[in-house]
Formats: C-alpha cells, sequence, structure tokens
C-alpha cells in the first residue's frame, strides 16, 4: 500500500513523461499514417498525450513481427523455466514502476490512484509471477493406447495472439489476457482502449527490459473500428481474446467468422446479482460489502453488483444503511488518497450513464445520488445512485450501465430470488448472504453465473477462472484454465 500525500501524487504525475508511440517489433514508431488521437485525463479535461492512431497497416506490421518472432522461436520454443525467469522479472520490474504505473491509470481513466497502486499494478504483478511460476509445472500425457505406441498429448502455443481489452482495468485486462498467452510461448499483439493507451505502452517497454524478445509483445493503441477491426479480421491471427461490451464481442464472432476461423475468446458483459437473505448475519457487513460491490472503480466493473435482491423483511433496514454508505463514497480528485471515488472514463460514458439514471427517476424510487457533479470545477463525476423499488423488468435492472448505479429488487423466497437473479441476458458473477450453509450451496448450485461469492462479493484470484455463462461470454480469465484458451492439443504417435 502506497503511503504518498496528495501533493506527492500531484508532483510524480506532473514529471511523467507519456509514451504515445505503438510498440512495434521491440521499437516505438508512430503509426504510419500519422494519425494521432488524444488520450484526455477524465478528472480535469487535460489532454495528457497525442497518441499514435494505428491502421491496418500498422496492424499488419505488429501481426508480421509477431509471426517472425514466434517462427524464429525466440520466445516459443524456449524452455518453459526460461519463460519463467523472464515473466517473474516482469513482474518485479511492474512493482519497481508502481508510481508511474498507477498515475497512468488513474490519469487516462479516472480511477482513484490509491486503488491503482494497491489493487491494479500489484495484482498485474501478481498475475505474471503466478503464471510465470506456473508454466513450468505443468506436465502433457501419455495415452492409454498399450502396447506396440507410445502416443503423447500435449500443448503447444498457437502461434498470433491479439488481444482487445478495455479502459475500466487497462493494465490488468492487458495482464489478464498477456500473462497465460506468454507464459505459453505465444507471441501477442495488444490493443488496449483508445481512452486508455498508457498503461500498456509502458508494459511493452518493461516486458522487453525483463527479457522478452523483439516483436513477441506488439502494442498497437488505435481506435475500435480500425485498430481493433483490423486485429479481429487478420488472416494470420490464431487467437483472438477479448474484454468488453456484448456487442462489440458478438463483432468478433463475426469477424472470425468472416476471415480465418481463429479462435475468440469472450469475456463481455455482466449486471451480476447480489442475493441477501434475511438470515444473513451481519446487515452492517453486507452493507460495507454491497457499497464496495457497486461503487468501487465508479462502478466501472464487468462484474460489478449492479442488482441488490434483498429479502422483503429486511430490505428497508439494508437500504437505509446503504444510503449512509453512499453518502460517505462521494467523489473527488483520483490523485487524493483521501477521495471516495473517482471521475467516469470519458464524458460520453458520463452521459450515458446519466440517460439511465434519469430514466430511473420516473420509474423507481432515487434514495441516494443521482447527479452528475464536477471536482474543482471539472471533469465528469457521477454520484453514487440507489434505486429502491425498482422492477425486475425497469432496463435499470437489465442493462448494463457500468457506473455507480444500484437497483434495488424486493425478493419473498428462495425461488423468487433465483428466478429474478437469473432472468438476464448476463451471467458473469454473482454474490449470495446465508448464515444457511445448505441455502448457500444450493443457491450456489441453481445461479447462472460463472463466479458465486458467498458471504463476500466479487471474489477473483490468478488461482480461480473468471468468466461468464450466456452472454457475459466464454472462456475463462485466470487460473490454469486460461491457458487452454492459448495452446491447443497435439497428439504424437509413436509405433514400436
Ligand atoms: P467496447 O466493447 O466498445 O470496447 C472494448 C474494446 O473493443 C476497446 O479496445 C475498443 O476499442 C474495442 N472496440 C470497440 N469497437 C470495436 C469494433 N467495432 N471492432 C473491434 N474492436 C472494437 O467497450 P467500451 O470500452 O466502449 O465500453 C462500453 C460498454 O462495454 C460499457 O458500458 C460496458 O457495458 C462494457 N464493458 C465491459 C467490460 C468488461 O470488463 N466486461 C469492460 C469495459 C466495457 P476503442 O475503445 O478504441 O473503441
Amino acid at each position: 500500500m502506497s503511503e504518498l500525500s496528495h501533493k506527492d501524487w500531484i508532483g510524480k504525475a506532473s514529471a511523467i513523461r507519456f509514451r504515445d508511440k505503438a510498440f512495434i517489433d521491440g521499437k516505438t514508431v508512430a503509426a504510419r499514417s500519422g494519425r494521432t488521437f488524444a488520450s484526455v485525463n477524465p478528472a480535469t479535461g487535460e489532454v495528457l498525450a497525442e497518441v499514435a492512431s494505428c491502421g491496418e497497416e500498422d496492424i499488419d506490421l505488429a501481426v508480421a513481427a509477431a509471426r517472425r518472432s514466434f517462427n524464429a522461436g525466440v520466445w516459443s520454443r524456449t524452455s518453459p523455466a526460461h519463460r519463467k525467469e523472464v515473466l517473474l522479472r516482469l513482474a518485479q520490474l511492474l512493482r519497481d514502476n508502481l508510481h508511474e504505473l498507477a498515475l497512468l491509470e488513474s490519469l487516462d481513466m479516472g480511477k482513484l490512484v490509491r486503488d491503482a497502486a494497491s489493487v491494479d499494478v500489484p495484482g498485474s504483478a501478481a498475475i505474471f509471477q503466478w503464471y510465470g511460476e506456473a508454466i513450468d509445472k505443468i506436465y502433457g500425457e501419455v495415452a492409454p493406447t498399450g502396447e506396440g505406441d507410445l502416443v503423447l498429448v500435449r500443448r503447444e502455443p498457437l502461434g498470433v495472439v491479439g488481444a482487445v481489452v478495455p479502459w475500466n482495468f487497462p493494465l490488468d485486462m492487458a495482464t489478464w489476457k498477456c500473462a497465460p498467452a506468454l507464459a505459453a510461448g505465444n507471441s501477442v499483439v495488444l490493443k488496449p482502449a483508445e481512452q486508455s493507451p498508457l498503461s500498456a505502452l509502458l508494459l511493452a517497454e518493461l516486458a522487453m527490459e525483463a527479457g522478452l524478445p523483439a516483436g513477441v509483445l506488439n502494442v498497437v493503441p488505435g481506435l475500435g473500428e480500425t485498430a481493433g477491426q483490423a486485429l479481429g479480421r487478420h488472416m494470420d491471427v490464431d487467437c483472438l481474446a477479448f474484454t468488453g461490451s456484448t456487442a462489440v464481442g458478438k463483432m468478433f464472432l463475426q469477424y472470425s467468422g468472416q476471415s480465418n476461423m481463429k479462435q475468440v475468446w469472450l469475456e463481455t458483459g455482466g449486471k451480476s446479482p447480489n442475493l441477501v437473505f434475511a438470515d444473513c448475519g451481519d446487515l452492517d457487513v453486507v452493507a460495507d460489502m454491497a457499497a464496495f460491490g457497486i461503487f468501487f472503480n465508479q462502478g466501472e466493473v464487468c462484474s460489478a453488483n449492479s442488482r441488490l435482491l434483498v429479502q422483503r423483511g429486511i430490505k428497508d433496514a439494508l437500504v437505509e444503511k446503504l444510503v449512509q454508505r453512499a453518502a460517505a463514497t462521494q467523489p473527488g480528485d483520483p490523485l487524493d488518497p483521501i477521495s471516495k471515488m473517482g471521475a467516469m472514463v470519458d464524458s460520453r460514458h458520463a452521459a450515458n450513464v446519466m440517460r439511465f439514471v434519469e430514466a430511473g427517476k420516473k420509474t423507481a424510487r432515487l434514495v441516494a445520488g443521482g447527479d452528475m457533479v464536477t471536482v474543482n470545477g471539472r471533469g465528469s463525476f457521477v454520484q453514487p445512485t440507489i434505486f429502491d423499488d425498482v422492477t425486475p423488468a425497469d432496463p435499470i435492472a437489465r442493462d448494463e450501465i457500468f457506473g455507480p448505479v444500484l437497483s434495488v429488487i424486493a425478493f419473498d423466497d428462495e425461488a423468487d430470488a433465483i428466478r429474478i437473479a437469473n432472468d438476464s441476458p448476463y451471467g458473469l458473477a454473482a454474490s449470495l448472504w446465508t448464515d444457511s450453509l445448505s441455502r448457500a450451496h444450493r443457491i450456489a448450485g441453481r445461479l447462472q453465473a460463472g463466479t458465486v461469492s458467498v458471504n463476500k462479493v466479487d471474489a477473483l484470484s490468478p488461482m480461480t477462472p473468471f468468466g461468464g455463462f450466456k452472454q457475459s461470454g466464454f472462456g475463462r480469465d485466470l487460473s490454469l484454465h486460461a491457458l487452454d484458451k492459448y495452446t491447443a492439443l497435439k497428439t504424437t504417435w509413436i509405433k514400436y
């Protein structure tokens, strides 16, 4: 945990050199077209950097560099023990550059620098370390064919992996894709979101410093419709790993079908339910965690607990406690360590969130927040907002708002709770609160969600798979299971 003061962070921020070029084949390069796009600090409206806006030609160059490095075997055919060493060095370099990386995250997309320094950057380092440590402990199989044949089954890297990631956890989302893909021996072309390209560009430099050969990790900042689409349609990309909206996830499936049938793995939207039963024990703990589950990172979390389903008898008491938590979580300067909530990623997204809030004011009961505000007269901030008496069919209870907006829905019994929880196109995560072990197991088994957290919210770790059911996508990030996405099974028959 960083102990820096507000003044310290401001001082460090003013000294940062922003990387504004693409990173292709081990070199920093401008876009071939010379185009750039502005990277803007949403807390102040200031332009941080004019960043290379990669187009088709740049994607071609990056994919060609990745393919060359893969075919040359400079990474793909090195020993897992060597890859481990490099990834462990990279994890340490991320830790050594904690303050700069945390600032890049905060300045680029508005999150609290305190959270970036205590959650995002250490989390990313831990994941590179975890895959580094895992990769030389994974064995293949010998198939039980019987005498006369020796049949080896092992996993090989796929080749060139394209990764397209969003802006809510820029470094972490890049890491969730790159760490397992690189550990497995692939070469990667990473497209960060246009709102948050800066930390990925530093990551690429640090990866080379750690010993990753040129061309193995390329970073191509650019717009989704151009750079993202070019990667999705590229004939020489073997696998495309995506995190973002469900709508764009579906486009990647089409790009694949219309090009080379590359494997596509999607981690898309969510509208995660948080079920609170009357036998939940300490309602203050539930209130603390339910508030954290929706207000952390301004609610810009794919697995945010945005639907609070509460058993009718305790609903009013819990809502009262939540209103107090919301009042204590007002937005502030993201660089001030005492601030409780940061800025929305940009004014356009803030306006989208506010459209839901204004509609909700007509259909449900607003009990906290409900306004867009500025901090020091600048930026796009949304107050922590709670709607009570929401009906399950209301758009604020169905659509992914991706902001600090909580919808509270009452339920009567277990069957009612499960029905409402599963009545969603999404199935990313769910939480439930009960003191009954039987109920916890019974309901966890019935909830359509990739992760169910019992008596906590939104649990995750490098050790556990993360991903969704239904339109929250398929394939899993994190854990050894993520390696399945970036490898193919190779069977070798040997007659003797
Ligand atoms: P998008 O799905 O639009 O963007 C995610 C990534 O896809 C970005 O790198 C983006 O590039 C790229 N992209 C966008 N359009 C295309 C395209 N046509 N072809 C190829 N790539 C494309 O998400 P947003 O960042 O705009 O956020 C919108 C919504 O997505 C949120 O409100 C939320 O619902 C959801 N979301 C979900 C996340 C999750 O973790 N599941 C994370 C972030 C968002 P660029 O940004 O440069 O356009």
